[in-house]
């Protein structure tokens, strides 16, 4: 009989390390709202009911110095881990994954990751910051964090970033090449991270820096169902509530912790 594991949602309201604008730090208590809003139906796309597998939220201030929120966030996972939960974190900007996989290789070793995205993320250093939100793969990558990084969605790739990525084996794919993702290499452990600006702005228009020709929430939604293990860890980074329409991409990110929290809660890997 497969395992049910608990499922622990927590908020990080963190967009010290966004490069351009705020905002992201509004959108824990937003996605929230959304969620439990008696405006959307509760079930996964398979009929998981997303209340039963949540067992905890924990959405509370972090610290306005940069070091001591990464390390409130590491710490956060980490006791979460150590209660026998997952965790699925909403951003917050994409800053907050780095100290999240820092508490996951604590305790699992290095993690296989998917990531969802119109950028790499994979800068040395963005505007003089090395955990700007620009660069949490780059620090995971450096950490010994990660095994493979397949990332989806990319259409900004810097020089600079794909010279980093091919060093270090990252697979880069544009959202035109989604039927080119090797799932047997998302092998378990697997962490999920999608930035939600790898969707396309028709679909995803909340987000800080937009990108046209993205992925449709159809895409995401079918990428996910393709995937073979329970999950290890997910987050949702990057929705700016101040650029959003009608919350709509609220709902996209609502729609996606109710397909991410089966996949975290069916098992132990
Ligand atoms: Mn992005
Ligand atoms: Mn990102």
């Amino acid at each position: 009989m497969e395992t049910q594991v608990t499922v622990a949602l927590f908020g990080f309201p963190w967009d010290g390390s966004s490069s351009y604008a705020r905002g992201p730090a509004l959108a824990p208590g937003i996605i929230r709202s959304v969620l439990f809003s008696d405006a959307s139906s509760p079930y996964s796309l398979s009929g998981a009911d997303v209340r039963e597998i949540i067992s905890s939220c924990h959405f509370q201030a972090l610290p306005d110095d940069a070091e001591a929120c990464r390390k409130t966030i590491t710490n956060n996972i980490s006791n979460s881990i150590q209660t026998g939960a997952k965790s699925l974190s909403l951003g917050g900007d994409h800053a907050i994954t780095f100290p999240i996989l820092r508490a996951i290789k604590q305790h699992h070793g290095p993690v296989n990751v998917l990531h969802i995205d119109a950028h790499p993320d994979l800068y040395e250093d963005f505007e003089g910051d090395r955990f700007s939100h620009a660069c949490p793969f780059a620090r995971a990558i450096e950490d010994g964090c990660i095994n493979t990084l397949i990332q989806v969605g990319i259409r900004s790739a810097s020089p600079e970033q794909r010279a980093f990525g091919d060093r270090h084996g990252v697979i880069m794919l544009g959202a035109d090449e989604i039927d080119n993702i090797s799932y047997d290499k998302l092998a378990a452990p697997l962490y999920v991270s999608i930035d939600l600006d790898g969707l396309d702005p028709a679909f995803a228009p909340g987000v800080s820096h937009p990108e046209p020709g993205g992925l449709s929430s159809r895409d995401v939604l079918t990428i996910l169902s393709k995937l073979k293990t329970p999950l290890i860890g997910a987050d949702i980074v990057e929705l700016n509530p101040e650029k959003d329409i009608n919350l709509a991409t609220a709902n996209v990110a609502a729609r996606l912790v109710k397909e991410l929290a089966p996949l975290l809660s069916a098992g132990s890997n």
